[in-house]
């Protein structure tokens, strides 16, 4: 049994309030893959990089027990690139390039070795490629989950569409549940994007936390209160790391583990935002983990007594 993510290998290039970063390592399969490392130990990856991107950003996900066998390296080729600038508010960003490189004929291999796989975390990357690589796995999984974004709702809609209707859990930002189903409530945009395909959707909302619909319930988890965000990106993609490897762990896809998941999910996120990129996601260990579940945990229990 495996959990297998397909997703962007990258190099990013980051300016927030608080500095600004040459070319460092990101990526959606990247923040995802580190984060649900920490809370599954098969993890396998499937993505594509270019000669650039280098043996020591390679060997940083090995080390973790990341398996790297579906990661293609396209010799003479560069890796794709992303260079966002936030806000102020930290909420909002500029895409200010996106360079698709060796992204734009990804072809997703998917090596027998992961034919094992029962968690499948469809990562941000081109609708067709997630559908592509649901449709090379052998065996149908036990939960796919995918996680998208704005940028391919306006260029591959239809493709996201074909997509939607093969996943169970989708992940995303609250601009993006309201673009996708045309509502501004997101209690309504929950109900038409359930209608898509997803019997779950995680809205994600940044510093206000995130709400888990589904089996006609409601889940809302809070973010952690933080007094300092370095860098909000690749926070969804830990989010969604910690959200599947959680499940994958425990093995039980129920509405309690779902609603644990989520805050894994959230403490993972929170940790991914305290530095640049990935610095902060490769320095943790379980206790850290366990400790900053429990703060969420403290957040929110409340005793109502008369
Ligand atoms: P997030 O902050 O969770 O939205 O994710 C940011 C990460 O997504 C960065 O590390 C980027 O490399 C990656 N990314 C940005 N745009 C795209 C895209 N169009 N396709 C795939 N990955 C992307």
């Amino acid at each position: 049994m495996s959990l297998v993510i397909v997703g962007s290998i990258a190099f990013d290039a980051i300016e927030t309030p608080f500095g600004k970063t040459d070319k460092i390592v990101g990526g959606a399969a990247t923040f995802a893959g580190l984060a649900s490392a920490y809370l599954y130990d098969r993890v396998k990856l499937i993505g594509v990089v270019g000669d650039d991107f280098g043996d020591t950003n390679l060997g940083m996900l090995k080390e973790r027990g990341i398996d790297l066998t579906g990661v293609e390296i396209k010799e003479g080729e560069k890796s794709f690139f992303w260079s966002g600038k936030y806000h102020n508010d930290m909420n909002t960003r500029d895409t200010l390039v996106t360079e698709l490189n060796v992204l734009a004929n990804f072809d997703p291999v998917v090596p027998e070795s992961y034919q094992d796989c029962q968690y499948v975390l469809l990562g941000n990357l081109s609708p067709q490629v997630q559908l592509t690589t649901l449709e090379r796995l052998q065996n149908k999984p036990k939960l796919v989950v995918l996680d998208t974004m704005n940028f391919w709702m306006d260029i591959a809609w239809d493709d996201l569409m074909n997509v939607l209707k093969r996943v169970d859990v989708l992940t995303i930002n609250d601009a993006e549940a309201r673009q996708l189903s045309g509502e501004y409530s997101l209690v309504k945009a929950a109900e038409k994007i359930q209608q898509l395909g997803p019997k779950y959707l995680i809205i994600k909302k940044g510093e206000h936390g995130a709400l888990l619909f589904g089996e006609d319930r409601v889940f809302s988890a809070p973010a952690l209160p933080l007094a300092e965000v370095y860098d909000p990106t690749g926070a969804g993609d830990t989010f969604a790391g910690g959200f599947i490897g959680y499940l994958a762990r425990v093995g039980t896809l129920s509405f309690q583990n779902m609603k644990n998941a989520v805050i894994f999910g959230s403490a993972l996120a929170s940790f991914c935002v305290e530095k640049f990129g990935t610095q902060r996601l490769q320095e943790l260990d379980p206790d850290l983990i366990r400790q900053r579940v429990a703060r969420f945990t403290e957040l929110t229990r409340f005793e109502i007594n008369d």
